[in-house]
């Protein structure tokens, strides 16, 4: 293992960063113990492109498609991306909010926002995901488990049911969860969807 600092100020040294305007400070004194995970592809379904990173910093050219003039005026980010091929860009220092929750609830703590790490991984609500992906993620929750006292990972579709659908039932928990039990003990508990 290196002795090289992982983090710097909430910031994860192997992720690019790519900082975005759109976060705020947490409210004094949170424990930080839960992740939120997302999925997201602009535009949905095509991947590689640099749409969800122009999303997160204001910078979405809305002529290039069409599906990009519903996003007019969205300010949102998230902590990570992880993309199909398993490379991971940071926006939000973890130790500042992200916006990627909305109005959300989980285990009846309100604004997860203020509480949360947001992890999207690329892809389309309801569909598969890649195994490098689960891996790249894996190896984050290890490091964010290191630093925050996280205690669970669960989909935006849980703290805003309803509301929201992604990751979907094409994320599988249980294969999450068997990746973080080899890794154990200092991992959080990957919660199953709702299925
Ligand atoms: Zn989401």
């Amino acid at each position: 293992m290196s002795s090289r600092p992982r983090w710097h100020d909430g910031w994860w040294r192997p992720a690019r960063a790519c900082p975005s305007p759109n976060f705020g400070p947490r409210p004094p004194g949170t424990t930080v113990s839960l992740v939120l995970l997302h999925s997201i592809s602009l535009p949905p379904g095509e991947y590689g492109g640099d749409g969800v990173e122009r999303l997160f910093t204001n910078q979405l050219e809305f002529a290039a498609h069409p599906y990009y003039s519903g996003l007019r005026g969205l300010e949102v980010s998230a902590h990570f991306f992880i993309r199909r091929d398993g490379r991971t860009l940071q926006f939000v220092s973890c130790d500042d909010r992200a916006w990627h929750a909305g109005a959300s609830s989980w285990r009846g703590r309100e604004n997860c926002n203020d509480w949360s790490i947001g992890i999207e991984l690329e892809g389309l609500e309801g569909g598969a995901f890649e195994s490098v992906q689960y891996r790249q993620l894996a190896v984050l929750l290890r490091a964010l488990a290191a630093r925050y006292p996280i205690e669970e990972a669960v989909g935006h579709e849980d703290v805003a049911l309803g509301r929201k659908a992604d990751p979907g039932p094409g994320f599988d928990w249980a294969g999450l969860q068997r990746v973080l039990r080899r890794r154990r003990p200092r991992l959080p508990r990957a919660a199953p969807g709702r299925s």
